[in-house]
């Protein structure tokens, strides 16, 4: 081994007890110039340097070693961040999953109970199906007029209260009244313009006709309009071309409407009540009366007037017994029952007393029910399934709006409160007192050979 220097014995031990390599090259610049060492010298001198050396590299690995742990512990602690972060964002995602899937099952539970009601509702329509089905056979020996239908008002549109709630319909609820024995409907014209609405109306369907009058708590349109006697003129016209359209049948509704003074002063109502037998007479048509609370000034208009019309109904006769009798006492004078005349018992009572061949039936749809809490109620026998006009559906009658089927419970109330057992022979009776004052061309042929057929068979 060459060496370039002396290093003394004492140096070197402190060399080796320290064991630090900067020492030893401390030493080392202090070996240099140092000329001769005996060979115990030289290999204490090697074995101080192998020390050294030995120190030097564990030092070295110590360093290298620390390093990577420096390393490793960055390293590591990146992934603990990492690990977090994506723990974090699979919590967020966990917590996100379980909302939806709550909001899932909400809607689940939802969409069941919706179809839940959609197989209860299904079930009552379909339930209907069936029991129309089997009432089909025996309905056809029931046929019925309906005399009072309001076609033009909105709720036939789907208008209720101004709100569009659902299509109009008028199709639908036909095709409902044809299927139950109805033949024929009359759509009341209450002012000039609703009457011209209600000849188009009536000019759809050839078992449609309608009349051309005006109401009592409309006649102030007759002066309104400026020119009074235009009016009529205007009316009279209307009602000429629904005559040849073979479409008018009646005018009215006219007459008298003491409840309801508050639209029309009763002057006003009875100068054009009046005037409208005028109408009648020029055009050869019955009348199609309005009475409510005022029998007595009606009495006197139609005796009056006894001389200008051929016959009339007065219609949605809620009157007391007494007022029933002064109608009847004017022969060619019927009485129309829908309804607002069989509400409580003692309107049953009054109706009892109309004979059958001086009676007329009629829904005055979409008005003039027969409610639940009626007293005509307990004689009803055809029920509709009806829904909300909010869940329109057209399998269904709309909650609380009256229709020409439902004229079919009127008959039922009538034949009911009289004790008639043979519906059928109430309902031909019916059927010809209402041709014979509308429909007095059917009279001889249709009409007559209807009722022939209703008797033969009962
Ligand atoms: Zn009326």
């Amino acid at each position: 081994m060459l060496l370039s220097g002396l290093v003394c014995c004492s140096q070197l031990v402190r060399a080796r007890a320290l064991g630090k390599t900067k020492i030893w090259a401390e030493l080392g610049i202090r070996i240099v110039g140092a000329s001769t060492i005996s060979h115990k010298q030289e290999e204490k001198i090697d074995k101080a340097r192998a020390i050294c050396d030995s120190v030097k590299e564990k030092d070295e690995k110590i360093l290298s070693l620390e390093r990577k742990l420096c390393e490793l512990g960055s390293s590591v602690e990146v992934r603990i961040s990492r690990m977090k972060e994506s723990l974090k964002t699979s919590e967020d995602a966990r917590q996100a999953a379980e909302a939806r899937a709550s909001d899932l099952a909400k809607e689940l539970e939802l969409v069941k109970a919706d179809l839940n009601s959609r197989k209860s509702e299904r079930a009552i329509i379909d339930e209907f199906k069936k029991s129309k089905d089997k009432k089909k056979s025996a309905m056809t020996k029931t046929r019925m007029i309906d005399i009072a239908v309001n076609f033009t008002d909105g709720m036939f549109k789907g208008i209720y209260n101004g709100k569009q709630c659902h299509l109009a319909d008028i199709s639908t609820v036909l095709s409902r009244a044809w299927s139950t024995g109805v033949d024929r409907i009359i759509v009341t014209g209450g002012s000039l313009e609703e009457s011209k609405d209600a000849l188009a109306i009536a000019e759809t369907d050839a078992r449609l006709f309608c009349t051309v009058g005006v109401h009592p708590t409309r006649c102030s349109e007759f002066e309104e309009s400026g020119d009074p006697e235009k009016h009529f003129e205007a009316l009279l016209s209307l009602a000429r071309e629904g005559v040849e359209k073979g479409k008018v049948v009646a005018i009215g509704e006219c007459g008298l409407d003491y409840d309801r003074i508050h639209f029309c002063p009763v002057e006003i109502q009875k100068r054009y009540f009046n005037k409208q037998f005028e109408l009648a007479d020029s055009m050869k048509l019955p009348m199609f009366l309005h009475m409510r609370a005022a029998a007595e000034d009606f009495c006197h208009i139609l005796e009056q007037n006894k001389e200008r019309f051929s016959a009339g109904v007065a219609h949605s006769f809620t009157g007391t017994a007494e007022d029933r009798d002064r109608l009847l006492s004017f022969n060619n004078l019927f009485i129309g029952i829908n309804g607002c005349s069989l509400k409580m018992p003692e309107n049953l009572d009054v109706v009892r007393g109309i004979p059958i061949e001086r009676m007329m039936i009629e829904t005055d749809s979409p008005y003039c029910e027969i409610k639940n809490t009626h007293a005509g109620m307990s004689h009803v026998r055809s029920l509709w399934p009806s829904k909300k006009k909010e869940k329109y559906d057209d399998q269904c009658l709309v909650k609380g709006r009256n229709e020409p089927c439902l004229v079919r419970q009127v008959l039922e109330v009538v034949a009911g409160c009289k004790g008639i057992a043979n519906q059928d022979e109430l309902s031909m009776t019916l059927y010809h007192n209402t041709c014979r004052v509308f429909f007095p061309q059917d009279l001889d042929s249709v009409a007559d050979a209807l009722i022939t057929r209703g008797k033969s068979t009962m």
